[in-house]
């Protein structure tokens, strides 16, 4: 509630400054037709991965976790739920995409609208606990530029790889895809019946202790 709260806040006032004419770029853009409409759209869900790659591996820096991105990472099965599960400061840092992006790009409000449709129903589909996305006959992804509800289950489990939100290609263009990715996908993309990707929270490794070093609790 309290992300949700952060993101229409900065997106009202980004709304507001727009309409005051502190903000250009949406009314620029209405000028530039469909074709615009539809680039700039694909453009800004990639950037935003690029943002959000990026961004999120700095918040994995020892220094920054604990005040930006331990709350999120509290959740080591996830549910749908801590798709929003943010510290203030992530939510403050996640929420800021947008202005950035219009204050850089011309886009029109609609097209924000999709974007954030977007965004979330991928990010609550990354932390629904069930992989939802088609395998093809040797259990690789169907769609294996797009990061699966597995992937970012496996960034839970471990908080050393898969740091990437909507594509694979930045976790492979820096090498931090976890190495069994494709074998956990093929075991839950092919098995007859529904299974959680994780088996329970006994597997789940706890992150303050396992990545940064505090004492373990035996599991
Ligand atoms: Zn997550
Ligand atoms: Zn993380």
């Amino acid at each position: 509630m309290r992300s949700i709260a952060i993101f229409s806040t900065v997106g009202l006032t980004t709304f507001a400054l727009a309409r005051l004419g502190y903000l250009p770029g949406p009314s620029v853009a209405d000028r530039w037709g469909t074709g615009w409409a539809v680039a700039s759209l694909i453009l800004m869900i990639v950037a935003h991965d690029a943002y959000f790659y990026w961004t999120h591996r700095a918040i994995h820096d020892p220094r920054l976790f604990r005040l930006f991105h331990l709350r999120h990472h509290r959740s080591h099965n996830p549910s749908p739920f801590s798709a929003y599960s943010f510290d203030i400061t992530e939510a403050g840092l996640q929420a800021a995409f947008v202005p950035i992006w219009l204050l850089l790009v011309p886009t029109q409000w609609p097209i924000v609208g999709f974007f954030m449709v977007h965004q979330i129903a991928r990010n609550t589909i990354g932390h629904s606990g069930y992989e939802v996305f088609p395998a093809r006959r040797d259990g690789r992804p169907m769609f294996d530029f797009l990061t699966t509800t597995t992937h970012h289950d496996l960034h839970h489990a471990t908080a050393r790889s898969n740091y990437g939100l909507y594509f694979t290609w930045w976790d492979r263009w820096m090498g931090t895809e976890h190495p069994d990715y494709y074998a956990r996908f093929a075991r839950v993309a092919r098995s007859p019946d529904p299974v959680t990707l994780m088996d329970g929270p006994a597997q789940a490794v706890p992150i303050e202790s396992e990545t940064y070093g505090r004492d373990a609790a035996p599991q």
